[in-house]
């Protein structure tokens, strides 16, 4: 018979929440297995993939607590300046609105780092960690939360535990074991996700062009390298997808008003369908989820990872106190505590970029002329362009400790 493995977390998913999850607890002393169905990265680092992250503040508080910001950084271009640009005619000029990371009292709102980067690095940093017991690659074959967390994967290995961490993303097989519904939408658009060197500087300003099909975003890399974020309706965006590099490179110098000068393409653009999920609940039998097992948005102002990041700190937090004060951290008023925490932030960055995506993507008259009033106050009251700047970029709805940079 073979032995059964106990650890207090078990973590399914070793994606950028599922590997933080499993570091922040590990250092803390709890006994973690992290389970992916793909190997983890290791050895010298992979080139820069498409996918780019802008870590905001907060999210790097949480990378610098799993103690990975030092061989994270040089890798990340700083991000000094968000600019939105309303582009949603071409019979009206566009226009523009900066927010400037001085205004808002920091050096910069964040750092932009290609997500194969940090996954790289957050692997290695997992690999290092005494605590945490890696089975990767490895299936899943079953899932039993009753009375305890028990696993067991295809290789016929059983393990058990006390919680059971779905980090799996957006078709978590641990929201549907503990049966958690979820509200989706397709939202018939694409991402196209692409590197890019160009002849004119970006100043370090991130640049989100407002256009009928979708935004269309630049976010700065070092040098005059960028990646780029175009968001268009599935049909368009499979029909750019097909052109030649000339001539989608082209379409970009077109799209932005040739903003960064002459455009060419690093390798070649990737794509992915974008949709609205959210799970009716973040908790169940002795489970939790994080990230986008628990909710995937459009990557409209670049919410995704760094509202995972919150859920990651605050779940992490609520099990390490739990823990300490010698609690049974599967037990369902643990949980619930790391949901309350979650509820609210969660809900208005799901309606918050639901609603977002839904005004710019569209090209009704009057969404149009809201759409640029609302901008033109932004920059005519400076008062109301600090409070959106701090709504946007810092999260004031979660109090987490590891979100101020504080040590738990
Ligand atoms: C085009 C685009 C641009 C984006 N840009 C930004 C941005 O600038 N800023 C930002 O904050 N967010 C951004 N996001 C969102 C961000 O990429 C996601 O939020 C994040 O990658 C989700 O991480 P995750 O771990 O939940 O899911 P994933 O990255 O999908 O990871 C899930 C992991 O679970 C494993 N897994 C799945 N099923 C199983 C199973 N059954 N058994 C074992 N393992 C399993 C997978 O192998 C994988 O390793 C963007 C998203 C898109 C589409």
């Amino acid at each position: 018979m073979k032995t059964k493995a106990f650890f207090q977390a078990i973590i399914i998913g070793g994606g950028v929440p599922g590997l933080t999850t499993a570091i922040l607890l590990g250092q803390a002393g709890l006994s973690c297995a992290l389970i992916d169905m793909a190997e983890l990265p290791s050895g010298p680092l992979p080139k820069p993939g498409t996918r780019t992250i802008a870590l905001m503040d907060s999210s790097l508080n949480v990378i610098k607590a799993c103690g990975a910001w030092d061989d994270l950084k040089p890798h990340g271009a700083p991000l000094k300046t968000l600019s939105v640009i309303d582009d949603s005619s071409l019979n009206v000029d566009p226009l523009r609105v900066d927010f400037h990371a001085r205004d808002a009292g920091m050096e910069a709102f964040g750092y932009n780092v290609a997500n194969n980067i940090i996954h790289a690095v957050l692997s290695k940093h997992a690999r290092a960690c005494k605590n945490i017991t890696l089975l990767t690659p490895a299936r899943v074959k079953t899932i039993q939360t009753e009375p305890n967390v028990e696993i067991t994967l295809e290789d016929g290995q059983v393990i058990q535990g006390d919680v059971l961490i779905g980090a799996d993303g957006r078709g978590s097989i641990v929201r549907r074991h503990a049966g958690i519904d979820v509200s989706e939408r397709d939202y018939g658009q694409m991402a196209m996700t692409c590197l890019l060197t160009h002849t004119r500087p970006h100043h370090e300003t991130s640049v989100e062009h407002h256009r009928p099909g979708g935004p269309f975003t630049f976010v700065p890399m070092h040098g005059n390298r960028s990646a780029l974020v175009w968001v268009e309706k599935t049909e368009e965006a499979q029909k750019l997808l097909k052109l030649k590099k000339d001539d989608f490179e082209q379409a970009i110098q077109d799209r932005s008003r040739g903003l960064l000068g002459k455009i060419t393409l690093e390798g070649t653009p990737d794509s992915a369908p974008l949709k609205l999920l959210y799970a009716k609940s973040l908790v169940a039998l002795r489970t939790a989820l994080v990230a986008e097992a628990a909710h995937v948005m459009s990557p409209i102002g670049a919410q995704g990872l760094n509202l995972s990041l919150r859920d990651v700190a605050a779940l992490a937090e609520t099990l390490i106190d739990g823990a300490r004060v010698g609690l049974d951290i599967g037990a369902q008023s643990v949980l619930q505590n790391y949901q309350n925490r979650r509820r609210v932030d969660i809900a208005s960055r799901i309606h918050g970029v639901d609603g977002f995506n839904r005004i710019v993507s569209n090209n009704l008259v009057f969404l149009r002329g809201f759409r640029r009033a609302g901008l033109r106050s932004l920059s005519a009251i400076p008062p109301l362009k600090k409070f959106v700047m701090h709504q946007g970029l810092v999260p004031m709805l979660d109090d987490a400790r590891i979100l101020r940079g504080e040590v738990l």
